[in-house]
């Protein structure tokens, strides 16, 4: 089907199902690098030298301030996201003391602290978490050919665990690392049979050192194909475009919107720089204009 007839069927659900409803997230890279999974795409992981930024965990006061300057950047949730595979007791402690805070000060805390356990998440839920992410990152059928470390049941069990606790579940994936239309229109179906409550978009930013390092940078109309699509199969499920917005779409990313989207991550991502805040607070006031809200 031509793009257009694609993006116009998008628009169409969105209207309908979404409304002129908007979500804004950001992130706080709270631990980042010294993992030891082997995602193909991701600078963190210890066997891909990338040169990108490694720390522990930061403290509370620190996660607090980047929060901060995300809600500044427009974002109206932040997820605290560390790296690897998992945390450690005392990393949960800190974390769930963050989402305390953030409680406190009116911010929508998300987190994306790996595989986790009912007990935790149950722990974390107390300090006030509403929301966990978790990407199925790619299609089952595709999966082993991004990471070798875990599998795709591994991310679906955890995915169940967090919906088992009673909290809402972030999930989506990443584009662009040579999974085919039908590993995609599988991805946008497994997310809408588990009844995730958001799904973010990112498309792949290639970095020299990984082994997709060499990719070549998707085009902005096959991005906005895949929104699109994701649109008509998910219905009225938030969708929020996230790493790889500014590189893909380029001049074209208030067109993310028409194509279905109805959100985006704000303030910069996890090892790759954003548009800046000036920037994603114009596309924000202009899409709200344009929707009339
Ligand atoms: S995506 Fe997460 S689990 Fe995979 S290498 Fe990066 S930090 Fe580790």
């Amino acid at each position: 089907m031509p793009l257009d007839e694609v993006i116009a069927q998008a628009d169409h659900v969105r209207r309908e199902r979404v409304h002129g409803d908007m979500e804004f997230c950001g992130i706080v890279n709270a631990k980042s690098g010294m993992c030891g999974e082997d995602c193909g795409f991701c600078a963190q992981s210890s066997r891909n030298p990338s040169g990108s930024g490694v720390y522990p965990l930061i403290d509370c006061d620190r996660i607090l301030q980047i929060a901060r300057k995300a809600v500044d950047a427009g974002a109206q949730r932040v997820g605290i996201v560390t790296s690897g595979n998992s945390l450690t007791g005392k990393e949960i402690e800190l974390v769930s003391s963050a989402i305390k805070r953030f409680s406190e000060c009116g911010i929508l805390p998300c987190a994306s602290l790996g595989k986790i356990s009912l007990e935790r998440l149950d722990h974390l839920m107390s300090a006030g978490l509403r929301r966990y992410h978790h990407n199925i990152e790619t299609s089952e059928r595709f999966f082993p050919r991004v990471v070798t470390t875990h599998s795709y049941k591994d991310r679906i069990r955890t995915i169940l665990t967090v919906k088992s606790a009673g909290l809402e579940i972030c999930s989506g994936g990443i584009f662009g690392l040579g999974e085919t239309w039908e590993d995609r229109i599988d991805m946008a179906l497994e997310l809408k049979e588990l009844e995730v409550d958001s799904v973010p978009i990112n498309f792949l930013v290639p970095i020299e050192g990984t082994p997709m390092g060499k990719r070549t940078v998707m085009s902005a109309p096959e991005a906005l194909r895949i929104i699109a699509i994701f649109r008509i199969v998910l219905g009225k499920t938030p969708i929020k475009v996230a790493a790889g917005r500014e590189p893909v779409l380029k001049d074209l990313q208030k067109m993310i919107f028409s194509a279905g989207a109805n959100g985006m991550m704000v303030g910069g991502y996890l090892t790759v720089p954003g548009a800046g805040d000036t920037c994603d607070r114009a596309l924000i006031r202009e899409v709200a204009l344009s929707w009339g809200r």
